[in-house]
């Protein structure tokens, strides 16, 4: 087990399978589907025949029933192929510090790329583990290739031994997570699982069963524009009223200065000649209340910086974008409860964690496919930093393996 998911890592991690947010097609790249190809030949090899690549890019594979119980749920694990825009994923060549001692990682490839234990206390924890990382010069993609390979050698492992008894497992490798479109063409029903788990979060031993809550924000400001030479009682420059309203903004409630927890108001963009200004932003929060409550608090303070503007008007548009998954998982806590158990069962104190953003997982919950996140190992997501360790990945692999026994068990 040991070799088989760092070496299949490592072949799926110098596949360029970056994807694009500009680009409009399915995937947003034809190269993610060579991976896809890879990896259904893999998924064919172990002797999963009906391991195929759909028309959209993902890779479907199905593990048969081997339980009597007729009873057992159907489980799908899911990952995604692709790796973020933010950084580099062409030519990854992969290093690996075996076994470990412990002090900062240099990378090979760029002096300047160094793996400190102060950003990375993680790496405490990681003494004698043998650690992957890139070069430096590009982004590892253990995010989210080593839940690939977790989840492939997990199906190789239950293959090979049939005497572990479990229900029907369903694979899903998905393309343009990244970019937030990695599930816009999952079908449900062709699925046809009851829950999933995603294998795409960090250390070792956490599950993530909350997500942000996510709304956009627009506001269009109208000001009143006259020539600089005659303006003097009249002008109302809307770069101006959009200066004011981001400069109210509350300091302690920007991603900068919050964390665990606590949402955030967030400036993404800004645009604007003096006769009209557009403002855009992102509003993050755990709750569905504490989401209204920051979007009242924008509204009043545009409506009191307006207030010095008589001339001139603004629209104020809220767009949701996603819902915490809590919500829908905390209907069905045993998903969770067993989760944790399978980590305990695989030798690890279990974590729970909250997501600061989302996941493919989040999505699939409100489309009925309640859906967690566990540990892939990894950690500096979309960086030249990203590293990942064998022996956490292995921890995965005897994760998904003690999960899938307990829901047998259990039935
Ligand atoms: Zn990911």
């Amino acid at each position: 087990m040991a070799a088989s998911v760092t070496d299949r890592f490592l072949r799926y991690v110098v596949i360029d399978t970056q994807s694009n947010a500009s680009s409009p097609t399915q995937p947003s790249t034809e190269k993610q589907k060579n991976l896809g190809r890879l990896l259904v030949e893999e998924l064919l090899e172990i002797g999963i025949s009906d391991a195929h690549l759909d028309e959209h890019g993902y890779v479907h594979a199905t593990i048969p029933a081997n339980t009597p119980k007729n009873n057992v749920p159907v489980i799908c694990f899911c990952a995604h192929m692709d790796t973020a825009p933010d950084f580099s994923g062409t030519n990854v060549k992969p290093q690996i510090v075996r076994s470990y001692q412990g002090g900062d990682i240099r990378l090979p490839g760029d002096p300047n790329q160094v793996i400190r234990v102060a950003d990375h206390p993680v790496l405490n924890d990681l003494i004698g583990h043998d650690i992957v990382t890139s070069d430096g010069t590009t982004l590892l993609g253990a995010d989210d290739k080593a839940g690939i390979a977790e989840i492939v050698a997990a199906a190789e492992f239950l293959t090979k031994n049939p005497d572990i008894k479990h229900g029907t497992i369903r694979i899903l490798f998905t393309t343009d997570e990244e970019i937030g479109r990695g599930v816009d063409k999952v079908d449900l029903k062709k699925l046809g699982a009851d829950f999933g788990y995603t294998m795409d979060g960090e250390t070792a031993g956490t599950i993530e069963d909350e997500t942000f809550s996510a709304d956009a924000v627009e506001i269009a400001i109208k000001g009143v524009a006259i020539h600089p030479g005659f303006a003097y009682g009249k002008m109302e420059n809307a770069i101006r009223i959009a200066g004011a309203i981001i400069d109210r903004l509350p300091k302690d409630m920007a991603p900068e200065t919050t964390k665990g927890r606590e949402g955030f108001i967030h400036p993404t963009g800004v645009s604007g000649v003096m006769e009209k200004a557009n403002l855009s932003f992102i509003i993050r929060d755990f709750t569905e209340d504490g989401l209204k409550h920051k979007e009242a608090l924008l509204e009043n303070i545009t409506k009191e910086v307006m207030k010095n503007y008589p001339g001139s008007t603004y629209t104020f548009t809220v767009k949701e974008q996603y819902r915490n998954m809590k919500v829908v998982l905390d209907r069905h806590p045993e998903i969770v409860e067993y989760a944790i158990e399978a980590i305990r069962r695989a030798g690890m104190e279990p974590v729970r964690g909250s997501i600061r953003g989302g996941t493919d997982g989040s999505r699939l919950s409100f489309m009925g496919l309640p859906c967690p996140n566990i540990f892939a190992g990894g950690h500096a997501f979309h960086s030249p930093l990203e590293f990942v360790s064998s022996q956490d990945m292995e921890k995965a692999v005897k994760t998904i393996v003690e999960l899938t026994k307990l829901w047998e068990e259990r039935a």
